[in-house]
């Protein structure tokens, strides 16, 4: 049997080296979801023997492996208000009230 003519071209990766870059990138950092300014707690998520990578904390969904640049390190503070929540942190201390409710003074 012959091999198949691949369709696209494959770039083999290492696991353990990939797993690993993962690991220096995301280590101490939060990460962005595509092009979104959300920053998010990250979690590390079982991947292949025994290797784990980067994932957000909250479980909010994405596809791939962050090798396409779908999840990008960021130094940003949290901002997800899941991710706070989770973290046992108030949700961002940036956000006003809208209206002060009966009975309560105006800031
Ligand atoms: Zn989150």
């Amino acid at each position: 049997m012959s091999e198949p003519i691949p369709l696209f071209p494959v770039t083999p990766i290492d696991p353990v080296r990939f797993a690993a870059e993962q690991h220096r990138q995301f280590t101490g950092m939060r990460l962005h979801i595509g092009r979104s300014g959300v920053a998010h707690r990250v979690s590390w998520v079982p991947w292949m023997n025994s290797l784990t990578l980067p994932a957000p904390a909250c479980h909010q969904g994405w596809s791939g492996l962050g090798a396409g640049g779908e999840v990008t390190p960021t130094h940003q503070p949290v901002s997800c208000r899941k991710c706070l929540r989770l973290g046992g942190e108030p949700d961002d201390p940036d956000q006003r009230t809208l209206f002060a409710l009966p009975g309560e003074e105006q800031s």
